[in-house]
């Protein structure tokens, strides 16, 4: 099993998907897989230090 990265990204109040700052889009759902600190995703982290 792949080592799981921690994505940071914002939450649709909507229907619940997750889209994280990378691109990657989580059905509701698999939210409880995404914590937004401590990330860990390199692309997260570089798109954020960029804001
Ligand atoms: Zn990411």
């Amino acid at each position: 099993m792949a080592k799981a990265l921690i994505h940071d990204g914002t939450k649709s109040w909507w229907n619940g998907k997750v889209t994280t700052l990378c691109g990657l889009v989580f059905e509701s759902g698999n939210s409880e897989r995404l914590i937004f600190t401590g990330v860990s995703c390199p692309v997260c982290k570089a798109i954020k230090k960029a804001k």
